[in-house]
C-alpha cells in the first residue's frame, strides 16, 4: 500500500510512519512543522519507501502518486496556553487544520478511492458528564470556551468525515485518541508528561495545575500505534468512531509522584492555577476496540514512563533540549 500521513513530523505521525514502513508499505509524509520537528523524521531520510512533502494541509493537497490510504493527523494537539505549541496560541491554524485540512485530506481519499482515518480526540467529549466515556456519549463542549478551537474543529472533522462516508461512500474510520505519551513528544509541547519529566530531570519543581486531583488515563505510544494499524487492516465497513486509549486512570498528583520515583528526582510539587475548561476526569471505555479488534494496551504506566524518561534524558544530556 502507499499511504499519505499528514502531521508526519509530529509525535504520533512519525511513529505511524515507522510502523507502516516496517510493514513494507510506502509512506508519503506531509507536514508544515507548525508544532512538529524535522528531527522526528531524520532517520528516514535514506529510506526508499519514504518521501516527504512540506505543505500546509489547510491548502489544497496535491499528491504526486496514487495513494491507497490517508491518515489525517495534522493538527496542533497541546492544550497548554503556556506553550508556544499550545492550540490556544494557534487558534485559527487549529480550526483550519481541523476543518479545511480534513476537507482536503478527505478529498484526496475520495479522488484515490483510498481508505481514510481521522485522528479525532477524547476532547470531543469536553467536560464529560459521563464516566468512563463511551463512543455513544455526545460530549459537553462550550462552543466559545478557550479549548473550543480544538474541540469544535475535531467535532466538525468527525461530522465531515461521516458526510464523506454517507454521501460519497468513502471508506472512513474515526478514532478518538485519549492522552498518549512517549518519545518524540516535543519538550516544549506543554502536555503534562513531557512537562513533568523535563522538570524532574532538570531538578525544577513539577507544576501541578489546580489541586492535581483531576484524572487522565495515559496510553503509551506503541500501544496506540498498534491499534491504528489493526483498525486500518480490518476489512470491515466500520466508520467508527472508536476510542483508543489506556483505561487505567490516575490523578495528576499520582502521575507526578510516579515521575519523581522513576527519575529519582527530589523536585517538589508546586500547585498553579487550573487552566480554564480543563476536564476534571477522563477515562476511555475501550469495549468496542477490544471486541472488534481484540486490541487493548499492554504497556503499563511505569514501563512507558521509563522509556519516555530515557528519551528525554538523552536529549537533555546531549544538549539537544
Ligand atoms: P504533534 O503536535 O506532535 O503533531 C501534529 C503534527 O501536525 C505536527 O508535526 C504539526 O507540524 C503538524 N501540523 C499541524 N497543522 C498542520 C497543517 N496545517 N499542515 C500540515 N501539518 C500540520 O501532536 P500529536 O500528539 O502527534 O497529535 C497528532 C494528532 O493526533 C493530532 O491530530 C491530534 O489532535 C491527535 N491527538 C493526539 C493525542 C495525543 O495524546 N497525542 C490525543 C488526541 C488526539
Ligand atoms: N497539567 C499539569 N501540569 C502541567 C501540564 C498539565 O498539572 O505542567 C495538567 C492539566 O491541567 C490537565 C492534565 O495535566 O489537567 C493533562 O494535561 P495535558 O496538557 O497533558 O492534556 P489534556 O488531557 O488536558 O488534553
Amino acid at each position: 500500500m502507499r499511504i499519505l500521513i499528514t502531521g508526519a513530523a509530529g509525535f504520533l505521525g512519525s511513529h505511524l510512519c515507522d510502523r507502516f514502513l516496517r510493514e513494507g508499505h510506502e509512506v508519503i509524509g506531509m507536514d508544515n512543522f507548525i508544532t512538529g520537528n524535522p528531527q522526528n523524521l531524520a532517520h528516514l531520510a535514506a529510506d526508499q519507501n519514504f518521501s516527504f512533502i512540506r505543505h500546509d494541509v489547510s491548502n489544497f493537497i496535491f499528491v504526486p502518486k496514487k495513494v491507497d490510504a490517508v491518515l489525517h493527523f495534522a493538527s496542533p494537539a497541546s492544550p497548554n496556553p503556556l506553550s508556544p505549541y499550545g492550540y490556544t496560541n494557534l487558534p485559527i491554524q487549529t480550526m483550519k487544520a481541523g476543518a479545511l485540512g480534513t476537507l482536503n485530506a478527505l478529498g484526496v481519499a475520495k479522488a484515490n478511492n483510498a481508505r481514510f482515518l481521522l485522528a479525532s480526540t477524547s476532547e470531543i467529549y469536553g467536560m464529560p458528564l459521563e464516566h468512563p466515556q463511551k463512543e455513544s456519549y455526545f460530549g459537553n463542549v462550550d462552543t466559545i470556551g478557550i479549548r473550543s478551537v480544538y474541540d469544535e474543529a475535531k467535532r466538525f472533522a468527525e461530522s465531515l468525515t461521516m458526510a464523506y462516508y454517507r454521501f460519497h461512500g468513502v471508506d472512513t474510520r474515526i478514532v478518538r485518541i485519549f492522552n498518549t505519551y512517549g518519545p518524540r513528544m516535543h519538550l516544549d509541547d506543554g502536555r503534562v508528561v513531557p512537562n513533568f519529566i523535563q522538570q524532574a530531570l532538570r531538578k525544577e519543581p513539577l507544576t501541578v495545575y489546580g489541586d492535581g486531583q483531576q484524572t487522565r488515563s495515559f496510553c503509551y505510544v506503541d500501544d496506540l500505534i498498534a491499534g491504528f494499524q489493526q483498525l486500518m487492516a480490518t476489512p470491515d465497513d466500520f466508520p467508527g468512531p472508536m476510542n483508543l486509549g489506556n483505561p487505567n486512570e490516575f490523578t495528576i498528583v499520582e502521575l507526578a509522584n510516579r515521575v519523581l520515583a522513576l527519575t529519582g528526582s527530589r523536585s517538589k510539587l508546586v500547585f498553579e492555577p487550573m487552566p480554564a475548561d480543563d476536564p476534571r476526569q477522563r477515562k476511555p471505555d475501550i469495549g468496542l476496540a477490544k471486541s472488534m479488534l481484540g486490541w487493548e494496551p499492554k504497556v503499563q504506566l511505569d514501563a512507558g514512563l521509563t522509556r519516555t524518561i530515557e528519551y528525554f534524558d538523552g536529549l537533555i544530556s546531549r544538549g539537544l533540549a
